[in-house]
């Protein structure tokens, strides 16, 4: 197994640099590094600049619109992307549905959804938490009705991220009862300007709008809107979630954050030293370095298996487990490098142009809501305790 990078892919990196150092709006990298609120306008506007290049559905294969990289391709462009401080694509159509629909779709889905995902005619948003079916995702009850062409909706999903900016939403729903309860889901695309829906927001401990509530009452949906077969929904239901697992990793998210710390720690004082130099902060900076640097290796083992034509089970449940928590260890050490002066909650200072009084070094004004905002990697995607059971089935067999 070779973990070093080829002279191509080394070429390759150079490829992606120059083309972040061109394409990548600084106003919108600033904000990303001031840990600043985006709009849906910045990542639209993001969406479009990589649609251009070809590189927005990286994951997808050439023929709908892929740019048909390598594993280490990709690895390569997502860390770099993220060190450049570029805002992450908005996984739900281009990671998640994309390649449901690339796998599952019948060829009419694939020619009408695919471009518009790509182009930004539709903004997808990822309908299968429900109160009471959460780790227990097979638990859904929302449920779905078939009248003539049409499913009739009605059901709660909940914490859906974004969707207060979704056209659609596509849905894990329960289309049979009497069977068991992973035997009776559907995966459904609906039109979130159908009658009978309603969004409400869900406001965070950081004082965000990033989750809502979606309530489904009598909603008509086109049978032609059904992903698959009816009641298979499950098994397209568990191949998203891999997507996503493998995207929460983040290791160049981590690898910017940490860098961002390490100056953090070298401007703050504690005793008339940088705080870098005091031994308790070092050691933790020390390990979560560490941490880092063998995540990263792992991460490239399980890529160069999956290279070498391997398939990632339960690496994906341990990426997803060792890269959250260590993005939430790096949040937990700026917030706690910033002292008393990540304290105040300063609301404007996450938006864009906040020319208010810097208290204390400019990284305060974000730490803690940086480090609330992170305390919901160890949750969506599946949480840690759920991919813990995962590894013990898979891997300990128990
Ligand atoms: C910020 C955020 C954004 C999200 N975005 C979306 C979205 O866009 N769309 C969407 O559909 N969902 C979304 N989710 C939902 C997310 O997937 C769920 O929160 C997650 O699956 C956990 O479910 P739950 O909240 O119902 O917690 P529960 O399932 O009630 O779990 C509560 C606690 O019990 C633990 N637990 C539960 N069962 C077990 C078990 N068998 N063994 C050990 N421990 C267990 C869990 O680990 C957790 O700590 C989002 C969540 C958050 C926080």
């Amino acid at each position: 197994m070779n973990l070093n990078f080829t002279a191509e892919e080394e070429a390759f990196r150079s490829e992606v640099l120059d083309f972040l150092r061109e394409r990548l709006p600084q106003r919108i990298a600033s904000k990303v590094r001031n840990g600043q609120h985006l709009t849906r306008d910045d990542m639209a506007q993001w969406h479009a600049i990589l649609n251009e290049k070809g590189w927005l559905a990286n994951h997808w294969p050439k023929e709908y619109g892929g740019p048909g990289w390598s594993a280490v391709q990709k690895f390569i462009f997502e860390n770099e992307c993220a060190i450049a401080a570029a805002p992450r694509i908005v996984p739900f159509g281009v990671n998640m549905l994309g390649p449901v629909l690339i796998k599952y779709g019948n060829e009419a889905q694939k020619r009408h959804w695919l471009p518009r995902i790509l182009d930004g005619s539709d903004w997808w948003c990822q309908g299968y938490s429900e109160p009471g079916a959460g780790s227990d995702l097979a638990a859904v009850r929302t449920a779905a009705v078939r009248q003539g062409d049409h499913y009739v909706v009605n059901g709660q999903k909940t914490w859906t991220t974004l969707g207060h900016y979704a056209n659609m939403i596509f849905c894990l729903v329960r289309t049979a009862t009497d069977v068991r309860k992973q035997e009776g889901i559907s995966f459904l695309l609906i039109d979130m300007n159908t009658p009978g829906i309603e969004v409400r927001p869900i406001i965070t401990l950081d004082g965000e709008h990033e989750v809502n509530e979606v309530f489904f009452t009598d909603v008509r949906v086109p049978v032609d809107n059904l992903v698959g077969e009816e009641n298979k929904g499950w098994t397209y239901a568990k191949y998203l979630l891999t997507y996503e697992r493998t995207n929460i990793a983040g290791v160049g998210f981590s690898v910017a954050a940490l860098a961002r710390l390490k100056l953090a720690a070298q401007k703050v004082t504690r005793n008339g030293k940088p705080l870098a130099q005091d031994p308790q902060f070092a050691a933790r900076l020390a390990k979560v370095e560490i941490d880092l640097e063998n995540m990263k290796t792992t991460n490239l083992r399980v890529i160069a298996a999956v290279a070498g034509g391997g398939v990632p089970g339960a690496e994906s449940s341990m990426l997803k487990i060792r890269g959250t928590e260590i993005r939430q260890e790096i949040s937990s050490l700026l917030r706690r490098a910033m002292g008393p002066y990540a304290a105040p909650f300063i609301e404007e200072a996450l938006q864009e142009g906040f020319d208010g009084e810097p208290v204390g070094p400019e990284e305060a004004a974000s730490a803690a809501a940086l480090y609330f905002n992170n305390r919901k990697l160890s949750i969506f995607g599946g949480s840690n305790e759920i991919q813990k059971n995962i590894i013990s089935k898979m891997i300990l067999g128990l």
